[in-house]
């Protein structure tokens, strides 16, 4: 789709992807051409490098005038309750992950939108999926209610791939580490609060255990995984909303030892809670070849390029007064 034509709104556009792709879309198509909503408030610097707007995406008439306000003709949906805020309350993460999606493809369906973007997540695999390696296609059995919501996504918005031409396409995206917005209650997390907590106390306690070996993403790779599956080429895709990626995988006490390398005084603890159950329902490793041969998917960021891209820019952001952290 051409910049002239294209309109592009973004739900969830104040969390961890949200925050960073916005600004992304802006670069490329244009900052009116982006039109960013959330539930909360986002940071200045996205209120005002172009629009935003309240939006719930549980209410389809609030989602239906902001389409139809703004001619809007390509969606990506970032709003969703994540894996461990959804073990807390699973009834809001089913209201927000499936009803929100229905109300995003059906009002897509019925507006005109051509191009719609959902991310899945690692966490539709279970722990009868293969746990090394975790081919494309494969066994989904999840033990979350994100899990559940996630599955039952990539097959509704396969459903309209097929059903009503919708062009809806969608990664399963593992852990995202980055340093601009803190992620929103996942099982991953700690893969971020570890880089804060050492530029700031040189100690971390982990809630997974040590040998916990999960994929993971760096920022940059992600919303180059995002652009680029959304620039592919429509008739090279086999898949649409569920294509495994990754771009290393790492236990905790890896990443530990990681950091050190930086900050040789840097200290781990380890005290395990009920996001140890989800972590161990996970994949270590994914097998994302798929993408790699309908999209040209890969990879810029190892562990070692991503410790060092985080401790230097929180580093930067800690010198001149810029650190938000909150526990
Ligand atoms: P996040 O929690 O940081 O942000 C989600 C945003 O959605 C928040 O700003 C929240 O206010 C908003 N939101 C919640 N309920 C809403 C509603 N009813 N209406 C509108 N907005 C609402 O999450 P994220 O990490 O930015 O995740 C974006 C997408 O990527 C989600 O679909 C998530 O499942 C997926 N994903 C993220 C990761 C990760 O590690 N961050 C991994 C796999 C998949």
């Amino acid at each position: 789709m051409t910049s002239e034509t294209n309109t592009i709104l973004v739900t969830g556009a104040a969390g961890q992807i949200g925050s960073e792709l916005v600004p992304a879309l802006r670069k490329l198509f244009g900052n009116e051409r982006v039109v960013a909503s959330d539930v909360v408030q986002p940071e200045a610097k996205l209120l005002e490098s172009g629009p935003f707007e309240r939006l719930d995406v549980t209410s389809r008439q609030e989602l239906a005038q902001i389409i139809k306000k703004y001619g809007i003709k390509t969606i990506y949906h970032l709003a969703a309750i994540l894996s461990a805020t959804g073990e807390k309350n699973p009834q809001k993460a089913w209201e927000v992950n499936i009803n929100g999606l229905y109300n995003v493809l059906e009002a897509s369906r019925e507006l005109g939108v051509k191009q719609v973007f959902c991310p899945s997540s690692i966490a539709v695999f279970g722990p009868a999926t293969p746990r090394i390696k975790t081919p494309q296609d494969t066994i989904l059995s999840p033990t979350t209610m994100y899990g559940v919501t996630k599955v039952a996504g990539e097959h509704l918005c396969d459903y309209y791939v097929k059903k009503y031409g919708l062009d809806v396409r969608g990664c399963r995206f593992p852990g995202i580490i980055s340093n601009e917005t803190l992620p929103g209650g996942g099982t991953t997390d700690y893969a971020v609060a570890i880089f804060y907590e050492a530029i700031i106390y040189k100690k971390y306690t982990c809630f997974l255990k040590p040998e916990t070996r999960l994929p993971m993403m760096y920022m940059p790779d992600c919303l180059k995984s995002i652009i680029q599956l959304m620039q592919a080429d429509f008739s090279r895709l086999k898949h649409h909303s569920n294509f495994n990626v990754t771009a290393m995988s790492f236990s905790a006490e890896e990443l530990a030892a990681e950091i050190k390398k930086h900050i040789p005084d840097f200290e781990i603890h380890y005290q395990p809670d009920f996001r140890q159950a989800i972590a161990d329902s996970w994949p270590e490793s994914i097998d994302d070849s798929a993408a790699r041969e309908e999209w040209d998917w890969q990879p810029e960021y190892d562990l070692a390029r991503m410790t060092e891209d985080m401790l230097r820019v929180l580093s930067e952001k800690k010198n001149q007064g810029k650190l938000k952290y909150q526990k």
